[in-house]
């Protein structure tokens, strides 16, 4: 070949290849948006061409989740569930589906998690935030109103005992995470971060082909505990410091609630946090594992190894999985808490 034909040869290729990298430069677009819904902060940043399009369209399905799902809002379909005369009621498939999945965690967690439990949360303030100790009868009153094992969901058809009120605030942000980024790669999003009230959900790596470090939040102060590297994962956290109020007998009252006592939970756990694939497994286990405490936690995840978890005691204790340790780093905050590896 002459050095004419090889210098057009080779000019043609450096052509083609800055063509493409301008190219994929200009469709490498971003797009952020900020937004309220189901009563808290969300964040949706994502990378692709159709970007924009596509966090529009995340942000219109968790809206349309939250008119579905809210327990306070008289439009939506738990608010007609909860304040039904009478049993069967006929739902949404997505309303009717979440309820399977939680039923379903209730089992898994010996009745840990509870979707059932509205007239206990109500019950102590915490839906209109009209804080109080109810009377032991109140208390002895509602406990049946809990029994999630007299549920059923045929097709569409939700059937329960009279007076029996759900709340899906443990698994529906993390549900709706999940929504959001079926639609985000719908669009051919293959990177985006949500923040979904302090819920992390992620599709891929960033942009640069590194991987995303979360903070795991420090339940003892503002600044974070840890980082976790992730891709393409949850991180999703439980905490009792995010809502509680101390009652006139100086204890303090938390939002999490056992489900198998109907009662606020009383152990060390400060925080569970959970990491995996699903954003509405890891928010029902960050429920779960905080109620469990760390000994049943250990246990429920030797059998259940699909995950990860952090839990935070009060005596400054981290309890990691060894899927995740690797990828962990303490903070100077947390620098002296005693951390306890789970094989
Ligand atoms: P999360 O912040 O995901 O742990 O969810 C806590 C919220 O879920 C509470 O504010 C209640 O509405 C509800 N909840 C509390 N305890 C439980 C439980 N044991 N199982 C299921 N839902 C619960
Ligand atoms: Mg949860």
């Amino acid at each position: 070949m002459n050095t004419e034909k090889t210098h057009k040869i080779t000019f043609r290729a450096s052509f083609i290849a800055f063509s493409l990298l301008l190219l994929s430069s200009c469709t490498q677009k971003n797009a952020e948006t900020y937004f309220e819904s189901m009563n808290t902060f969300m964040k949706v940043r994502c990378y692709g061409a159709e970007s924009e399009k596509a966090n529009k369209e995340a942000q219109k399905r968790i809206s349309e989740l939250e008119a579905l799902l809210s327990v306070t809002k008289p439009e939506s379909e738990v608010y007609r569930l909860n304040h039904t005369p009478s049993f069967p009621v006929e739902v949404s498939e997505t309303t009717a589906n979440l309820l399977s999945f939680c039923l379903d965690m209730a089992e898994r967690t010996d009745g840990a998690f509870n979707p059932c439990l509205y007239p206990a949360t109500s019950l102590w303030g915490f839906t209109k935030t009209s804080f109080h100790i109810p009377s032991q009868k109140e208390i002895e009153n509602i406990l049946p109103l809990t029994d999630w094992k007299k549920v059923t969901v045929n097709k569409n058809y939700i059937t329960a005992a009279p007076g029996m009120m759900f709340d899906f605030g443990a698994a529906g942000k993390g549900f709706a995470g999940d929504e959001a980024i079926k639609i985000l790669k719908a669009h051919g999003i293959k990177s985006a971060l949500l923040d979904l009230g302090g819920n992390i959900q992620t599709i891929g790596v960033k942009p640069d082909g590194s991987e995303w470090t979360v903070g795991i939040k420090n339940p003892f102060g503002a600044e974070p505990l840890g980082s976790l590297c992730i891709k393409d994962e949850a991180v999703i956290t439980s905490g009792g410091y995010e809502r509680f109020f101390t009652g006139e007998d100086g204890r303090r009252y938390i939002h999490i609630f056992d489900g198998r006592t109907a009662l606020p939970v009383s152990n060390n756990v400060m925080s569970a946090t959970t990491v995996g694939k699903s954003g509405v497994l890891c928010d029902a286990l960050s429920t779960s594992l905080f109620v469990l405490g760390p000994e049943k936690a250990a246990a429920f995840w030797k059998n259940n190894p699909e995950f990860d978890y952090i839990i935070v005691t009060a005596d400054k204790k981290i309890f990691i999985t060894d899927g995740i340790v690797r990828r962990f780093s303490l903070l100077p905050p947390a620098q002296e808490f005693e951390t306890c590896i789970i094989k």
